[in-house]
C-alpha cells in the first residue's frame, strides 16, 4: 500500500473524533488533491485563535491492542489496518502541506506495544515535523493512556493542543466502555500533569510562545451514564486542570463490536451537553443551575439556559440598563459579546428600546420575556416589530 492509500485508510475514520471547532457552514470534510485517486480526508477546522485551517486528522496506526467495546479499531476486529512510521508520516504530511492541502494535523494512534512506546512514536513524528522539516503550523497531539509525565511535557513542547480522551465520566462508567483502561492513573493523571507542568513553569512559553490548550472527549450514552455525571466531571476539569473544551460524541454502534446492538444516542443529547458545558465554562453557571431531571438528564426539548431563565427570571426580569455583567450573561439571547456590547453602549446612552438592543447583536426574541428597559417590560414593545 502506498503512503496516500494508507493515509486514506487512517484518516477516513477520524470524522467521529472531535478535535477542534468545526468551521461554520463548512463543506464535508473531504479535500481532493489534484488527482482524484489521491483523495485524503481533511477537515475544515477553526483554531482557538479564530483562524480557519484545513486539518488532517489521522492515526499513526489503526492497529490496537486494547478492546474498548465501542471502538472500530479494537483488537481482533476484522478490518483493513494501516501503520505509518514517524518519518514516513512526517514526509507525507509535509508534502500535503506544501501543496496547500493540509495546514495542520491532529495526530492520534491505536495503542501498539503499550502507551509509552506509542507516545514515543507520536513524539518522534511531531519532533521530525518541527525540528527536521521546520513545520511551524498547527499540531494537536493525543496523549496515550499510560504515557509518562516526561512524555506529556515533551508533547506540550511540540504541540499547540494536547488531549486525553476520558471517554467516560468516572471509573465505574469507564469499566463498562473500556475494561482495560484505568480512569484515574491512565487518563486523568496525564491531564493533571499538563496543568502541573503549566503551573510549575509559568515562564516557559512552549514552541510558539504559550503552553498548549487541553481538551478531552466523552462517548455520550455508551456507558449509560447520566448528563449529571458527565457535567460533574467537566466542571471539575474546567476548574482543576483548566480544560479548554470537553467534546461530547453521541454513541453510535459499530458493526462487529460488543456494542453493535446497543441503541445509538440521540444527537440532540450531545447538543444539550455542549450548551450546558458552555454555560459552566463561560457563563458563570453552576451544576445546581442546570435543569436536570430526577435521574440526572437534561431535558432534550429545552435549551438549558432558557429553562433556567424560565424558572428564575420570568417573574424577576433583569434591568438591562443597570444589571451587572454576571446577571446580563444569564439572559437568553445574550452571550459574552452581547454583554460587552451592552456595557459599552449604556456608558454612552440608556438603552430604551428593542431596536437599540438589536443593533448590538442581541437575539431580542429570546431575551424579551426576561428583561426590563428602564423599568418597563420590554415585551410591551413587541408591537413595534
Ligand atoms: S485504546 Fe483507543 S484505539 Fe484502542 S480500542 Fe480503545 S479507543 Fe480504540
Amino acid at each position: 500500500m502506498d503512503s496516500i492509500n494508507r493515509l486514506q485508510l487512517l484518516s477516513e475514520q477520524m470524522e467521529l473524533e472531535p478535535a477542534e471547532e468545526r468551521r461554520e457552514n463548512a463543506a464535508r470534510p473531504v479535500c481532493f488533491t489534484p488527482k482524484q485517486r489521491d483523495a485524503v480526508f481533511v477537515h475544515p477546522a477553526q483554531l482557538p485563535n479564530g483562524q480557519s485551517i484545513k486539518l488532517l486528522k489521522t492515526l499513526l496506526t489503526s492497529a490496537c491492542e486494547r478492546d474498548c467495546f465501542y471502538c472500530p479499531f479494537r483488537a481482533g476486529r476484522d478490518f483493513r489496518r494501516a501503520t505509518f512510521k514517524p518519518e514516513e508520516f512526517a514526509n507525507v504530511f509535509i508534502e500535503l502541506n506544501r501543496k496547500g492541502i493540509a495546514e495542520g494535523t491532529f495526530l492520534s494512534s491505536g495503542i501498539a506495544g503499550g502507551g509509552i512506546r506509542t507516545q514515543d512514536q507520536l513524539l518522534d513524528t511531531a519532533d521530525i515535523l518541527r525540528n527536521k522539516l521546520g513545520f511551524r503550523g498547527y499540531i494537536h497531539l493525543k496523549i496515550m493512556p499510560g504515557a509518562e509525565k516526561a512524555q506529556v511535557e515533551r508533547s506540550m513542547q511540540l504541540a499547540d493542543r494536547v488531549s486525553v480522551n476520558l471517554e467516560a465520566p468516572n471509573t465505574n462508567r469507564l469499566a463498562k466502555l473500556a475494561p482495560h483502561k484505568r480512569f484515574l492513573d491512565e487518563l486523568l493523571q496525564p491531564l493533571r500533569w499538563v496543568e502541573e507542568i503549566r503551573r510549575s513553569q509559568p515562564a516557559y512559553k512552549g514552541w510558539n510562545g504559550r503552553w498548549p490548550s487541553t481538551t478531552t472527549q466523552f462517548v455520550v450514552g455508551g456507558a449509560d451514564e447520566s448528563d449529571l455525571e458527565l457535567l460533574t466531571t467537566t466542571a471539575w476539569l474546567n476548574k482543576n486542570v483548566r480544560l479548554k473544551r470537553a467534546y461530547f460524541s453521541a454513541f453510535n454502534p459499530i458493526a462487529d463490536t460488543p456494542f453493535e446492538n446497543k441503541t445509538a444516542t440521540d444527537p440532540l443529547r450531545e447538543h444539550r451537553l455542549y450548551q450546558a458545558s458552555f454555560l459552566l465554562r463561560d457563563y458563570g453557571f453552576d451544576l445546581e443551575d442546570m435543569p436536570f431531571t430526577d435521574n440526572g438528564f437534561l431535558p432534550l426539548h429545552s435549551d438549558p439556559k432558557l429553562a433556567w431563565a424560565q424558572f428564575n427570571l420570568k417573574d424577576q426580569p433583569i434591568e438591562i440598563n443597570r444589571a451587572e455583567r454576571q446577571d446580563l450573561i444569564r439572559i437568553p439571547g445574550i452571550g459574552p459579546k452581547g454583554v460587552e456590547a451592552i456595557l459599552r453602549a449604556r456608558r454612552i446612552n440608556e438603552l430604551n428600546d428593542l431596536s437599540a438592543l438589536r443593533k448590538l447583536g442581541i437575539a431580542v426574541e429570546r431575551s424579551l420575556p426576561f428583561i426590563l428597559l428602564n423599568g418597563k417590560r420590554a415585551a410591551n414593545q413587541l408591537s413595534l416589530f
